[in-house]
Parts: C-alpha cells; structure tokens; sequence
C-alpha cells in the first residue's frame, strides 16, 4: 500500500529546491543514459523544469491516480512523437529516484524510496501501454507539408498544413509540432477550421517577444517546408452538446479554436456571439473574414473588440468579457474563452463575478 501523504510531503521538500531539482535531474538522465538526450530540445531552457515538475506533481498524488488516468494515457500516447520507447521509462524512474533521494537528505528511507518506485511504476506502465495500444491505430506523429504560408502582419502568419494521413481531432483541441528549423521544441498549436474532408489543417501563429519556436514558424517558415505534427490534445475547449446560445471570448490568435468550433456550430446552428479582442485593430488580422462568415450565418454575431479605436475600424472598445457580460450575451450560454494566460484569467473573474456558473465557462487550464 502506497502511503500517498508521505509521497505529498516528501515532494514539498523536495520541490523547495526550486531550478536546482531539474537541473540536478537532466544531469543524472543524461550521464546515466546518454541515449535519452535525443529525446528532448538542443535548448534546454524552457523545457528544463517541464518533466520533472510533472513527474513529481503527478506521481507524489497517486491516491488521486483514477482521475488522471485519461490524461496519463493521452500524455503516453502524445509522447510517442517524441521517439520514447517503452525502454526508456525505467531510466526516466532511475532519475527520478535518484534526484529525490539527493534532495531528501537525511529524511530519504527505505519506506520512502519503495512508495516512489511502486507510484512510479503505475503511472509509466499507465502512459507505456496506451502507447503501445496507440501504435496498433495511429502514427507516432505526423510529417505535414506547409502548403500555404500568409503573413498577416509581422507577428502573425496562417499556415496551411496537409498532414498526408488522417490525423483526428476536434474543433477546440489542439496539436504539437515541431520544425527542423528548432529541433526537438514542440509546441502547442489550435486548428483555426474544423476537420476537412481534404485533411488541411489552418493554424494562427502569434511570434512572441523571444519566442524560440513561434518566431521562426512566423518569420522562417516557407510552403514546401515540413513540420512534425503530433496527435491531437484537449478536451476542454470542444463544443457542449446542446441547442442552447454560445459566447466565444477570445483575444489574439485564441480566435484560432473559435473559428474551428464556429465551423462546427454551422453543422447544426445555435445562436453564437464571437467577441474577439486585441489592443489595437491592426491585431485584428482575420477580422475581414470572421465578418464574412458572419454575413453568411444569420445565427453568428462577431463583436471586435480593442483597447483604443484611434481610426474608427468599428470595433467596441473595452475586453470582450467585458463587453459579452454587458451585451446580456453571457446569461444562459455556454461560454468559451481562449487567449493570452492574463486575459483568460481576467475573463474568468469578470464572468464568475457577472454569475455566469463555473461549469458554463470553457477554457483550457494554462500550462494544460
Ligand atoms: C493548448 C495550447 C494551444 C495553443 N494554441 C496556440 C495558437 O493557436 N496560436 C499561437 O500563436 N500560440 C498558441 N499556443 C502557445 C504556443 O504553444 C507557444 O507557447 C507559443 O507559440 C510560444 O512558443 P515559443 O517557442 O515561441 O516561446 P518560448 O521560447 O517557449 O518562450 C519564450 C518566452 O515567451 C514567453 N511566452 C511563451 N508563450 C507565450 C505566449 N503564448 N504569450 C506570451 N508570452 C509567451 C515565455 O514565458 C518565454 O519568456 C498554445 C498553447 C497551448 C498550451
């Protein structure tokens, strides 16, 4: 029997060492087994607290384990993309273990390490098998051509992508990818359109400010280029059963999943509000057509929304939470909300404080 609340503190002492414990953790992966450093990013930078951090979290709350079992097999399919084998979770363990004991310190026992390696075990076999189960009916990932490449401004470009083979998903989910151009990053992207019968895929791409993979997506990116795309993610942005209203709040390329699910909303039509926001309306990039497609769908009302109208585009001025909450579009709906981690957050206050119910509101966790 795992004591799970031994688990839970040891973590905390562990975890209070902060960058040091990843640090000390990739150290002892690679030295130990050199062949797993071709799994992970030449820079190490933003990835250096990812694994590590999730490892402890998750296995530290195996009392919970049930409730996360989806998410541990759709993690051990997803990292299939990555080239992890089976064989590699025992080095992963090994690690693990061994990082743990040098921060526990005196507080490391026998007990202790027993309960890491059994949680340990449950949660790598949980992610090994829906892998191998994986491999009977789907590929590791995907090699899609860029097929078109619109630069809208300097920071946004809609990319096309025709991964070849059938890749499933659901408007509101969202794909990795990785480009030869930053090897091994992977990064989350959001179809703009629901699935197609020709299997093109239309991401929106924001390059943030340093951003290693976004930037050169946007600025280095070019049709005929191949990007490695893996399987499809996320659950939380995909459309509610229901005939009832739906509010879409989104602010940058967070239009992108919006777009998607409105796509699928035309399917069987209810009545739809997309307030999309952005500072100014040059950050607007595809307004043009959410206009157009709203001229088409008499059930589709899209609001922009910016922080300063200097030049009279048409567009209301304050958030769109805001805005949607004021307009009485939020009462009674189901509203779904993507964008930047702050206006995401913001949003969810300002609904909660209007009343809209937590279980009304839609948006994927960030860090998900
Ligand atoms: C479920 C999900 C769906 C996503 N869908 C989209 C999408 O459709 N379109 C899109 O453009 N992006 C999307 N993202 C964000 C995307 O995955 C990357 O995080 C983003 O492109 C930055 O990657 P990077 O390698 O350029 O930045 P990194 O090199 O990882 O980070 C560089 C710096 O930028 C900061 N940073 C990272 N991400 C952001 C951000 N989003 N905004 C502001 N600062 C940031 C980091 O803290 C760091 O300081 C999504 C993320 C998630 C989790």
């Amino acid at each position: 029997m795992i004591d799970a609340d031994r688990l839970k503190k040891n973590w905390s002492l562990v975890a209070a060492h902060g960058n040091q414990v990843p640090l000390y953790f990739y150290s002892t992966l690679f030295l130990t087994h050199p062949e797993t450093r071709d799994l992970f990013p030449m820079n190490m930078a933003a990835q250096r607290d990812k694994l590590v951090t999730a490892l402890g979290a998750v296995v530290s709350n195996v009392d919970t384990i049930d409730a996360v079992v989806p998410t541990l097999q759709a993690l051990g399919r997803d990292h299939r993309k990555f080239g992890a084998l089976r064989g590699h979770y025992p080095a992963v363990g090994e690690a693990l273990l061994a990082t743990l004991e040098h921060f526990s310190g005196p507080h490391w026992t026998p007990a202790i390490a027993a309960d890491w390696t059994a949680a340990y075990e449950l949660v790598a076999a949980t992610m090994a098998d829906a892998a191998d189960a994986a491999a009977h009916y789907t590929p590791s990932w995907w090699d899609a051509e860029v097929v078109a490449h619109d630069r809208r401004d300097l920071e946004t470009a809609v990319i096309t992508i025709d991964p070849g083979t059938r890749l499933d998903y659901l408007a509101g989910q969202s794909v990795s990818l990785c480009t030869s151009l930053r090897p091994r990053a992977w990064r989350q992207y959001s179809p703009a359109n629901a699935p197609r019968t020709d299997g093109t895929i239309e991401l929106h791409v924001r390059a943030v400010d340093g951003g290693e993979v976004s930037t050169a997506l946007v600025s280095l990116l070019r049709p005929g280029d191949t990007l490695r795309v893996g399987p499809a993610t996320g659950t939380a942005l995909t459309l509610r059963p229901g005939s009832g209203r739906i509010a879409m709040i989104a602010g940058g390329t967070g239009v992108a999943p919006m777009k998607a699910l409105i796509e699928q909303v035309a399917a069987a039509p209810r009545p739809t509000s997309l307030y999309w926001g952005a500072r100014s309306p040059a950050g607007l990039y595809c307004l043009d057509q959410m206009r157009a497609l709203a001229a088409h769908c008499d059930w589709l009302e899209v609001v922009p929304c910016v922080d300063e109208d200097l030049f009279g585009a048409g567009a209301r001025v304050g958030a769109p939470a805001d805005l949607a909450v004021a307009h009485g579009r939020c009462s009674g709906a189901d509203v779904y909300l993507c964008g930047p981690a702050g206006m995401v957050e913001a949003s969810r206050k300002h609904l909660a404080g209007a009343g809209v119910p937590p279980e009304a509101i839609h948006f994927e966790p960030s860090g998900a």
